[in-house]
C-alpha cells in the first residue's frame, strides 16, 4: 500500500513537471519562461521603446510619429500601422513555420500575447480583415495565414471577421522587388466584392509581415473606396526595413 501511495506521488509530481515544463516553455526559443521568455521579448518585441502612430517603426518612447510621419511620408490610406515585433531571428522562424512549414495551428500559441498587444495599441474595431490571398496560392498552400491570424484576434478579443475583400492578380513575388516596384506590382491587385459587409466600418486589416507597407496600403486603398471609415494595419512583425532603432 506504501508501495503505491509512493508511486503514485511519483506519477503525479513527473507529470506535474511535465505539465508545467510545457506551460512555461517559449513559443519561439523553447527556453523557460513562456508563452514568451524575457530574452525573446526583448531581442524581437522590443517593449523599452515606442511605436511610430504613423507607421509602426520603432522609436524612443518619448516621441509619438517618426521622422518620415512627420514631414508626410506615413502611411496614405492607413490611419496607423503597427506590428508586435521585428521580422528576425526565432521570431522570424515562428512565422515562417506557420506560413511554409504547414502548421497554421502554431498561431494559437501566441495568440494571447499578441492579441492583448494589439488592444493595447489599437483602437477598438467593428472588426477584422486578413490581407487576402489569390485563389491560385490559397490553392496551393491550403490556407491564408493572414485569415488565420485573424482567427486568432477573433478568438481572443470576439472581433467579427470581415469578408469581401479579394485578391484578383496574383502578384509575383515582391522579394526582389525596390519600394517603388513593389507599389507598382500591386496596382489593381485588390478588389473589394461585398462592399455591404464593410461599408462605414472600422477594421483592423491583418498580415503576417509588413516590409515596406506596399501591400497593407494596395488593400487600405480599396478599402476606402468601399466607404471604410478606419483602417489601422496589424501584423505579427515588421521587416527590417522598419527597424529604425533610435541612433
Ligand atoms: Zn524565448
Ligand atoms: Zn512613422
Amino acid at each position: 500500500m506504501e508501495v503505491l501511495r509512493a508511486f503514485g506521488k511519483e506519477v503525479t509530481r513527473i507529470s506535474r513537471a511535465l505539465w508545467y515544463k510545457d506551460e512555461e516553455a517559449c513559443v519561439l526559443c523553447g527556453r523557460e519562461g513562456g508563452p514568451i521568455c524575457l530574452t525573446c521579448t526583448t531581442d524581437y518585441l522590443h517593449p523599452e521603446l515606442g511605436r511610430c502612430k504613423g507607421c509602426g517603426k520603432l522609436i524612443v518612447a518619448t516621441k509619438i510619429h517618426c521622422l518620415d510621419c512627420e514631414t508626410g511620408k506615413g502611411p496614405k490610406h492607413l490611419d496607423q500601422v503597427t506590428a508586435w515585433g521585428h521580422y528576425t531571428g526565432e521570431l522570424r522562424e515562428f512565422i515562417r513555420n506557420i506560413k511554409f512549414g504547414a502548421h497554421p495551428r502554431e498561431v494559437m500559441k501566441i495568440a494571447r500575447p499578441f492579441s492583448d498587444w494589439a488592444i493595447s495599441q489599437l483602437p477598438v474595431v467593428d472588426g477584422v480583415v486578413a490581407v487576402p490571398m489569390h485563389a491560385a496560392r490559397l490553392a496551393e498552400r491550403g490556407y491564408n495565414q493572414a485569415e488565420v491570424i485573424c482567427s486568432a484576434l477573433h478568438w481572443e478579443l470576439g472581433l467579427p471577421l470581415l469578408p469581401g475583400v479579394e485578391r484578383i492578380e496574383p502578384t509575383s513575388s515582391q522579394v526582389m522587388l525596390s519600394r517603388q516596384e513593389r507599389f507598382r506590382n500591386l496596382i489593381g491587385a485588390f478588389g473589394v466584392r461585398q462592399p455591404e459587409y464593410l461599408k462605414g466600418r472600422s477594421v483592423w486589416l491583418v498580415d503576417d509581415v509588413t516590409t515596406t507597407g506596399a501591400t497593407l496600403e494596395a488593400v487600405a486603398k480599396v478599402l476606402r473606396e468601399s466607404g471604410v471609415r478606419s483602417v489601422y494595419g496589424l501584423c505579427l512583425a515588421a521587416g527590417l526595413e522598419k527597424k529604425l532603432v533610435p541612433s
